[in-house]
């Protein structure tokens, strides 16, 4: 298996879990995730490139010491001081559910899975169980009746889980704001042999997107992966988060559901 297999990242409608191995993920030991890196501190910690310039987001630059300054007190000393998990932002305004809709989130496990439907059925309950123990207020409802007709034009649910195939991705999913053509969670086989990731984890991730949930590298604690700016944080870094590729600098290999994410969930929807 390769040992970084990053996908690409598509934002606005999906997000991708990338295939990785486990072998070779370099673990974060960077400290409390709510310390603020003294600009002398995120300075010498930034890598600096042949020709003199900062790169920051992962692969953007800024050119001398006065521009690393102002990049330093408009992105990451704010964004550091707020209370790992992250809302996406639509305009500026959180990318949530309401709470009626939130209370039940509709979904159907396509039988074009064949012999592994029954296999997706068990990770999605394991995945959607992971949000529903942290918040009340989440309720993924499986609807079986729909599973032979589990495409995004059944409106008797709210979203379909579908089998992909694709070098690409291992999953993929939508957020809140995503028309219902494009609400659905495709499944590629890699699932099955993605080494320390569980399906059930797996698609506790994507769970996280369609709760409206970024992902946590996105942030500028973590140093690379930058996406964009359009979302607002619920708690502090958390570089271990199910949420946060461990590839991105992440702080586990295995992504795994965290405290913080148990926080953020109930932060964004109630206890
Ligand atoms: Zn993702």
């Amino acid at each position: 298996m390769s040992s970084s297999r990053i996908s690409r990242i598509s934002i606005g409608t999906a997000c991708l879990v990338a295939a990785f191995a486990a072998a070779g993920t370099a673990a974060s030991a960077t400290g409390s995730d709510t310390d603020v890196p003294s600009y002398k501190e995120f300075k010498a910690s930034t890598y600096q490139d042949v020709d003199g310039a900062y790169v920051v987001n992962g692969d953007e630059i800024v050119s001398g010491n006065k521009q690393l300054k102002e990049f330093y007190d408009k992105v990451v000393a704010p964004q550091s001081m707020h209370d790992g998990l992250i809302v996406n932002t639509v305009g500026g305004v959180d990318d949530k559910w309401s709470a009626s809709q939130v209370a039940n989130l509709t979904y159907c496990v396509s039988t074009k899975f064949g012999t592994r439907q029954a296999d997706v059925v068990n990770a999605m309950a394991t995945g959607a169980g992971l949000w529903e123990a942290a918040s009340s207020k989440v309720n993924f409802v499986y609807v079986s009746s729909q599973n032979s007709n589990c495409t995004t034009s059944n409106s008797n649910v709210v979203f379909s889980v579908e089998p992909v195939q694709t070098t690409q991705y291992i999953a993929r999913a939508f957020f809140p704001s995503s028309p219902k053509s494009q609400r659905n969670v495709l499944v590629d086989d890699s699932i099955w042999s993605s080494g320390s990731w569980t399906p059930g984890d797996v698609l506790g991730h994507e769970l996280g997107h369609t709760l409206g949930f970024r992902h946590e590298h996105t942030r500028p604690e973590a140093g690379t992966c930058f996406e964009d700016n359009n979302w607002r944080p619920l708690t502090p870094y958390d570089s271990s988060s199910i949420m946060h590729y461990p590839q991105c600098n992440g702080g586990s290999a295995n992504l795994k559901f965290q405290a913080s994410d148990a926080t953020g969930v109930r932060a964004l929807y109630g206890s």
